[in-house]
């Protein structure tokens, strides 16, 4: 599940914190116990001596097994005498144990060896977060794509339906391996509005998500650039941009232009091809200007192997302060 290293070591971060807290609550609340029955730190420090014996018999191996039944009697003992002084404070044996949010991996996020369902969830709703933050993903669903503005343009209307089916169908069938997508046309068309329903979508399938602005992207890129300590580590922004499971590249064109933004952005696309990671880019320039711009393997790369999605029609964001939204 690729959703960054940054996300990972946060949701790693929440995790502990939670664990940390609920062993914390669990020691106060002991020791305030403590405080109203001594007696019972006293059987506790007893258990643990008794449990220590009882691991060194086994250590010291031979024919110890009567040792070792009568030191398993005397815990099983003292854990009634312990349960009985609980109950007499009116707790019962859980009640000063530590909640964890998750009793599955007792907020550690690891469970047999594997990643427990928790920290997926975590990372899940932290890349969702962070993608929202970012971009208006919620105003941008599906269900607020409007059609209306296409109404007056039969043809348009047609075409847009269209798109918007494909991808509300990319988005419901979307996997690690699906295809990657370009869709193309004029500024104000809904292209970055669909982009990121396919982002909510996708992160809700339990995806990782990583979308910006070709802009963005660039400026992250050629930071990295000149404060990375070892050209030859791969960075941050790179490492991201390659590990995610749907990179949505928004904008493309509109980025400063710069020969390393465009060498790393070619090295991008093409290597998450080769494995193939499905990227989104939407674009206002046409084949002949992204080849101008980037380079014909660039331009080939997209022509050859994206799907793509035409976007027609008048300038939205003018059709929606000449007829407000009807809600
Ligand atoms: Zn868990």
């Amino acid at each position: 599940m690729g959703y960054g290293k940054k996300i990972y070591e946060e949701a790693r971060g929440q995790l502990e914190l939670s664990r940390r807290k609920a062993e914390e609550l669990a020691a106060s609340q002991t020791e305030a116990f403590y405080q109203k029955c001594p007696e019972a730190r006293k059987v506790k420090e007893e258990m643990g001596a008794n449990a220590a014996r009882a691991a060194k018999a086994v250590l010291h191996g031979g024919n110890v097994r009567a040792e070792i039944e009568k030191l398993r009697d005397r815990g099983l003992a003292l854990q009634a005498e312990y349960e009985s002084l609980l109950a007499r404070h009116g707790y019962t044996p859980g009640d000063l144990q530590p909640r964890y949010a998750c009793p599955l991996c007792q907020d550690t996020g690891v469970v047999d060896g594997r990643m427990c369902a928790c920290l997926k969830q975590l990372q899940r709703a932290m890349a969702y977060e962070s993608l929202s933050m970012n971009a208006p993903l919620e105003k941008s669903t599906f269900e607020s794509f409007s059609l209306d503005y296409y109404r007056d343009d039969p043809r348009a209307l047609h075409q847009m339906q269209n798109v918007l089916e494909a991808c509300q169908r990319y988005a419901a069938n979307f996997r690690s391996d699906s295809p990657s997508l370009l869709f193309k046309g004029a500024t104000g068309l809904g292209k970055t509005h669909l982009s990121l329903a396919i982002a909510g979508k996708v992160l809700e399938k339990g995806y990782g998500v990583l979308y910006g602005s070709a802009q963005t992207f660039a400026v992250a890129l050629e930071r990295e650039r000149f404060d990375r300590p070892d050209p030859d580590t791969p960075t941050d922004a790179n490492s991201q941009l390659m590990s995610c499971d749907l990179l949505i590249l928004d904008d493309l064109g509109t980025e400063f232009p710069s020969q390393y933004v465009n060498a790393a952005l070619y090295h991008v696309v093409n290597s998450r091809l080769l494995a193939a990671k499905p990227t989104l880019i939407s674009t206002n320039l046409n084949m002949q200007e992204l080849e101008n711009r980037y380079s014909d393997r660039f331009a080939s790369r997209l022509a050859g192997f994206y799907g793509m999605l035409e976007f027609i029609g008048h300038d939205v964001r003018i059709e929606k302060r000449r007829r407000p939204r009807p809600q």
